[in-house]
Order: C-alpha cells, then sequence, then structure tokens
C-alpha cells in the first residue's frame, strides 16, 4: 500500500479554514486507501513571533534550552490542532509530539541546530507505521527532535522539510509531498520577480544548490534523505488537493548516491590569466570573454576573478585556440591589457552529499596538501562538492591524498 508523508508549512496552515481544507486533502487520500503520515510547521509566522516575543521580553538572554522549549510550541499546538482537525472529519488521527512516546526523531543535543541520529530515528519510526496499520493518521511536529536525555531540540529554521524526508526515508515512503505557498519550484523567488516560472521539474542536485543560496522553498539540508525511489513534489496549498502535479523532485541519481566521488580529470587543464587595471568593476569584461570562448565552442571548467584579473581554465587542447581567442579581446577591450596562458593543471573533483552538515572538510582535504608541499592553485566549493586545482605534476599524489581523506 503507498506510503505518503504529507508536510504542511506555515501557511498553508495560517488560519482554521486553511487548516480545515488542508485536513480535508489529507483524508481524500486516506479515503483512496493510502498510508498517510502528516508533518506540519507552525501556524503561520508563529516560530517568528514566539522569537520576537522572547527578544522582546529578555533581550539575548534566554538560554538554548529556554528557547528549543518555547519555539517548540509552534508545532506542538498545530499537531494538536491539525490532528484534532482530522477527527472531525471522521478519520481517526494522533498527535505525536516529542513527549509522546511514539516520537520519533532522535537528535545530538546542539539544542538550536540539531543533527538527526539517523539510526534512532529509522527504529522509532515503526510506531509511526504501527500507527498507520490501526488505519491511525499520525501528525507529526515538524522542526523538532528529542536528544537522548529527553530534551526537545530544534533543526534549525525551515527544518520541517527536514522532519518530511527523513520520515520519508525511514518510513520507506512512495510520496512525500511539501505543501507550501506557492505553487511549486520556480525559476526565481516569486516574492522578488513577479513573473517567474512555475517549473515541472527539478533534480536533486539542483534543489539543492538553489536552496543552498538561499530558495527558502526548501530546507538544503532535507534532500541528504531522498533516494530515488521516493517520489517527491513541491505543491500549492490553494487547490486543496494533494494530488496536483506542482514542481516534481527527481533523482537523485546513481552517480550521486554513492557516498563519495572523487575524480581526477584525465586530461590536463590549462589557465589563462588575463589582466586589467581594477577589471573587478569594469562592467561586462567577464561575459565579453566567455561570451567570445561559448561562441568558439570552449568549455570553461572554473573561472574566477580579483581585482586586476581573470583566470580561466580550459581544457589543455583548446588551450592555445583559446589564447588567440582571448587575445582577440583583450587588444580589443579598454580595460583589458594583457593576458597568459599558464602552466598546465590538474583538476581534482569531489561530490559527497554529506558535505552539506560536515564541518572542516576542506581544512581536512588541505591539510595533507600542505604536509606534502603541494600547491593549490584554485579551489572552489558549493555545499556538496569541491573542485581543487594543482600543479599537473601533483595531480595523481594530490588525488590520492584527497581519495585517503574522505574514505
Ligand atoms: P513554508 O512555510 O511552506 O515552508 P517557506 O516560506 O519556507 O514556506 O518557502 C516558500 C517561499 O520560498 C515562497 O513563498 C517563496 O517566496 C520562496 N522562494 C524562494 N525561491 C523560490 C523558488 N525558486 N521557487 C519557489 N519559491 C521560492
Ligand atoms: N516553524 C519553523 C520555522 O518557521 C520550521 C518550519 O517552518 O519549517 O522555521
Ligand atoms: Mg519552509
Amino acid at each position: 500500500m503507498d506510503v505518503i508523508v504529507a508536510k504542511f508549512g506555515g501557511t498553508s496552515i495560517g488560519n482554521g479554514k486553511r487548516i480545515r481544507k488542508a485536513a480535508q486533502a489529507v483524508v481524500n487520500e486516506y479515503m483512496k486507501g493510502k498510508k498517510i503520515v502528516v508533518v506540519v510547521s507552525a501556524i503561520d509566522k508563529t516560530t517568528d513571533d514566539l522569537l520576537n516575543i522572547v527578544t522582546e521580553s529578555m533581550e539575548d538572554t534566554a538560554t538554548e534550552k529556554q528557547l528549543a522549549e518555547i519555539v517548540s510550541m509552534g508545532e506542538m499546538t498545530s499537531v494538536r490542532i491539525f490532528s484534532s482537525a482530522i477527527e472531525s472529519l471522521g478519520v481517526k488521527s494522533e498527535y505525536v509530539d516529542p513527549f509522546s512516546e511514539k516520537w520519533p526523531i532522535i537528535t545530538d543535543s546542539n539544542l538550536l541546530d540539531a543533527k538527526v541520529d539517523f539510526k534512532a530515528t529509522e527504529v522509532k519510526c515503526n510506531e509511526l507505521m504501527k500507527m498507520m496499520d490501526q488505519g491511525i493518521i499520525p501528525v507529526v511536529c515538524g522542526f523538532l527532535g528529542r536528544d537522548d536525555e529527553g530534551y526537545i531540540t530544534t533543526l534549525g529554521r525551515g527544518g520541517s522539510d527536514i522532519t518530511a524526508f527523513l520520515l520519508g526515508h525511514c518510513l520507506s515512503a512512495d510520496n512525500v509531498i511539501i505543501v507550501t505557498d506557492v505553487g511549486g519550484v520556480m525559476s526565481t523567488d516569486p516574492d522578488r520577480v513577479e513573473d517567474a516560472q512555475i517549473l515541472d521539474e527539478i533534480s536533486v542536485e539542483e534543489m539543492r544548490d538553489l536552496a543552498t543560496y538561499g530558495a527558502q522553498v526548501l530546507h538544503p539540508h532535507a534532500l541528504q534523505y531522498k533516494d530515488p525511489k521516493i517520489n517527491a513534489k513541491i505543491i500549492g496549498f490553494d487547490k486543496g488537493d494533494l494530488s496536483v502535479p506542482g514542481t516534481v523532485i527527481k533523482g537523485p541519481s546513481e552517480k550521486e548516491m554513492q557516498k563519495a566521488i572523487i575524480t581526477l580529470h584525465v586530461e590536463p587543464i590549462s589557465v589563462i590569466a588575463v589582466v586589467g587595471e581594477e577589471i573587478l568593476n569594469k562592467t561586462g569584461v567577464l561575459a565579453e570573454l566567455t561570451d567570445t570562448l561559448a561562441v568558439n565552442e570552449i568549455n570553461i571548467y572554473g573561472i574566477s576573478t580579483g581585482q586586476n584579473s581573470i583566470t580561466v581554465f580550459v581544457n589543455k587542447k583548446d588551450s592555445e585556440r583559446a589564447h588567440q581567442i582571448m587575445h582577440d579581446v583583450v587588444v580589443e577591450n579598454e580595460h583589458l591589457s594583457s593576458l597568459s596562458l599558464g602552466k598546465e593543471i590538474a583538476m581534482i573533483t569531489f561530490n559527497r552529499p554529506d558535505f552539506i552538515d560536515t564541518p572542516g572538510i576542506i581544512s581536512d582535504i588541505t591539510q595533507p596538501l600542505r604536509n606534502n608541499n603541494i600547491n593549490i592553485v584554485e579551489i572552489s566549493s558549493s555545499e556538496t562538492s569541491v573542485m581543487i586545482f594543482v600543479d599537473w605534476k601533483d595531480g595523481k599524489k594530490a588525488y590520492e591524498l584527497v581519495k585517503g581523506v574522505l574514505n
């Protein structure tokens, strides 16, 4: 039988009418024979309101324990109301909060930004399964956790999304549905650009990067629990129907699923450095250089900008051609003075989904390179991948050292 985890964000349960509509949508799926777990955020802006009240009443003297306990009241209230609303529609429901014996989400004791103990949580999820087997709809507090000692913890702002995907994973759910105030993931934040378009689908990898750089629509840590078997989508609350298409989140790909993938790019990379006084403040220079390379079908592996220089990383086999083409731009552009084709560089890339919540990874990687006197020409990172450029002659050794750290 299909298992659904449905998460309702603050706006989607922002008042009584919306809660009723949401509860009805849940009951409709239940009536189709689905097992369903509901995860709820705090109603509307309750979390912000509680935090503002704390600040006003005691400035910044509240302890982490007090703060976690106070903000938890947002989700503690919404589970009770949502679960009662389901019952009012004639279906059995129970709320599950951190004081409940059936509470599944176990974390470390970092009270305001807690890390999930996945193993312990997975075991405790059996309780939710048992409830569903008895025809009960569990309504679980999003955002909250409980540590070993029984203290309430929180997963960080926006953390209900993590709760939803975590439960989806532990329950081997077929579907995780995130219900929010916009119709799905859009081409950009619709609050900022009026004609933002809704996307039919987006990959886990894209979504994670988008979220990492601030798109609030999904918490960036949520997708670490998304496996390819889970169908996931983000939908708007306004239709009151969990079967609307919204935006489907695809993947992750098999490649992403591996624990860590480290690759040494097979060919050498060449660095071309362009200089010009204060080019960081000159509009359009970067575009002109990259456009010219694009028109000539030369791929750029990396780019970095400094006050007086732009460095571009291209395949060695393209480098002579790139050098010539970029030279033409430099001669024509008044802001640029000269360029040089530098040495051959090795590119090491690695991806690991859990980089996102593993502090210190970059220093773990760079330390052995430093100990072995390997100079890093350039480094760039996102929350799930790091690219390192070193001299070509150091490439193999650097690759082995990095592999050693991560395995
Ligand atoms: P919820 O309370 O349901 O968790 P959030 O406020 O956390 O909702 O996230 C939804 C908000 O994310 C939207 O109102 C929108 O302003 C913002 N947002 C930012 N970037 C995007 C995007 N690319 N697509 C959709 N929404 C976005
Ligand atoms: N209520 C919490 C917050 O506002 C968690 C969430 O909504 O996901 O951050
Ligand atoms: Mg949110």
